[in-house]
This record gives structure tokens, C-alpha cells and sequence, in this order.
């Protein structure tokens, strides 16, 4: 079971259209302990994502996922598009010219990519950001693989694992972000970057395990 260029596509679809149909509810939790622009943001980037899938598709799952980073790059600013950038940018370079990825090679990506947002925010988990979302799905995936668990069950583990990261910053103090100039008052409200990636992670268990593994 593997994942192809156009599941990856159809990935990158999915998280567009998730963006765009829960914008309002990001922007109100960036409203809470930011400046209200997380939704706009990532939907802004995410629409010129997809204005540019449209083009000839390569076959190359790292050319598209890099340019899905530089994308992001140039349209989102804020802390949130050097971020996503980063971890877009990073999974291609860790895909580079393969047209599908085996469990192992997605979860090797992911961590890679997380590590790349780690080092460019130096965020570690527990500091309330996206991190608090990423590092245990990456984890979650890498167990998976460890213990031979099916490309299914290990897209599960890991969209289980980031939903669980994301409500776990609800009680944090922020120490990284704009949030953090909140102190003690950043706690009670769940991160939205945390909540977008946990929606990034859901987007590719719900369109890959319908995809490509339809007997689960
Ligand atoms: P900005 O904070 O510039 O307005 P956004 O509102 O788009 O940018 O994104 C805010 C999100 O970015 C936060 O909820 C948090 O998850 C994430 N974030 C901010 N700073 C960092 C960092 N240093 N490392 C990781 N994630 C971060
Ligand atoms: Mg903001």
C-alpha cells in the first residue's frame, strides 16, 4: 500500500477546502491569544496552493510538495508561513523525484519536515504551538512503522496523536509566538496553529486511507 503524486494532490486539496470551511473558527482562537489572522492567513496561502495545482502534473511528490512550501512562503507571513513553508519544503526535500511513498517513507518525511519546523522555531513541545501537533503524530507514525502496523492504521495513529496534542495546549502557558506575550493569560485557549496542523494530519489519514486503502 502506498501513497502516489495524486494522493498527495488530493491531500493538499483537502487541507485547502478544510482551511477554507474552518477559517472563522482558527481567526477566533488566533482571536483569543494572537492577532486574529490564522485563518485568513493559512487560507490566503492555501487558495494559492491550489490556484497552482492545476498546472501539469510532474509525477514528482517532493517538486510539488516544495513548491506547495514556496508557496506558502510567499503568501502567508506572520509566524505562520516561514512555518508551514518550512515543513512543506522540508517533506519535499525528503521526497525528491519519487513519484509514491511507501508508510516508511512518509513517516521518515514527516519527522524530517517536523524537525525542520523545530529548528526554524525553536519551539520545543509544551511551548503551545504547532509543535504540540506535529512532534507526537510524527512520533505516533514512527511507532507504526517500528511495530509493522499498516499504512492505515498508522495514518490513524498519527491524526489520533496530533488531535490529542492539539487539546493538550489548552491548559499551556504560551512561550513561543505572539501568544506568549500573553503569559499566564495564553492558558484555557487551544492553539490554532496546533489546530491547523492537527486538521493537516486528519486531512491525510481521511483522503489517503479512502484512497488507497479501501478495504480498511
Ligand atoms: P502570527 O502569530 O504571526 O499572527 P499566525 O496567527 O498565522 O501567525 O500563526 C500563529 C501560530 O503559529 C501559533 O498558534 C503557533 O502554533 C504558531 N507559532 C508561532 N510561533 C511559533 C514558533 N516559534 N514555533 C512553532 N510554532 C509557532
Ligand atoms: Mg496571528
Amino acid at each position: 500500500m502506498t501513497i502516489g503524486y495524486d494522493d498527495i494532490v488530493a491531500w493538499v486539496r483537502a487541507f485547502a477546502a478544510d482551511v477554507a470551511a474552518r477559517k472563522d473558527e482558527l481567526t477566533a482562537l488566533d482571536s483569543a491569544i494572537g492577532d486574529a489572522d490564522h485563518g485568513t492567513n493559512l487560507d490566503r496561502g492555501m487558495q494559492a496552493v491550489v490556484g497552482k495545482l492545476d498546472g501539469a502534473p510532474t509525477g514528482d511528490i517532493g517538486a510539488l510538495l516544495k513548491s506547495v512550501g514556496m508557496t506558502l512562503v510567499s503568501t502567508v507571513g506572520g509566524a505562520a508561513g516561514p512555518l508551514y513553508g518550512t515543513l512543506f519544503l522540508q517533506l519535499g526535500g525528503a521526497t525528491t523525484g519519487r513519484p509514491e511513498l511507501t508508510v516508511r517513507d512518509w513517516s521518515t518525511a514527516l519527522g524530517a519536515a517536523v524537525r525542520g519546523v523545530q529548528s526554524r522555531g525553536k519551539a520545543e513541545p509544551g511551548d503551545k504551538t504547532m509543535i504540540d501537533a506535529l512532534q507526537p503524530a510524527a512520533e505516533a507514525l514512527a511507532g507504526s512503522v517500528r511495530d509493522g502496523m499498516s499504512l492505515g492504521d498508522g495514518l490513524r495513529a498519527s491524526a489520533r496523536a496530533a488531535e490529542e496534542g492539539m487539546r493538550s495546549t489548552i491548559p499551556l502557558v504560551a512561550r513561543k509566538g505572539r501568544a506568549s506575550y500573553l503569559g499566564e493569560r495564553s492558558a484555557g485557549h487551544q492553539d490554532p496553529g496546533a489546530t491547523s496542523s492537527h486538521m493537516l494530519l486528519e486531512a491525510a489519514a481521511r483522503t489517503w486511507i479512502r484512497e488507497t486503502c479501501r478495504e480498511t
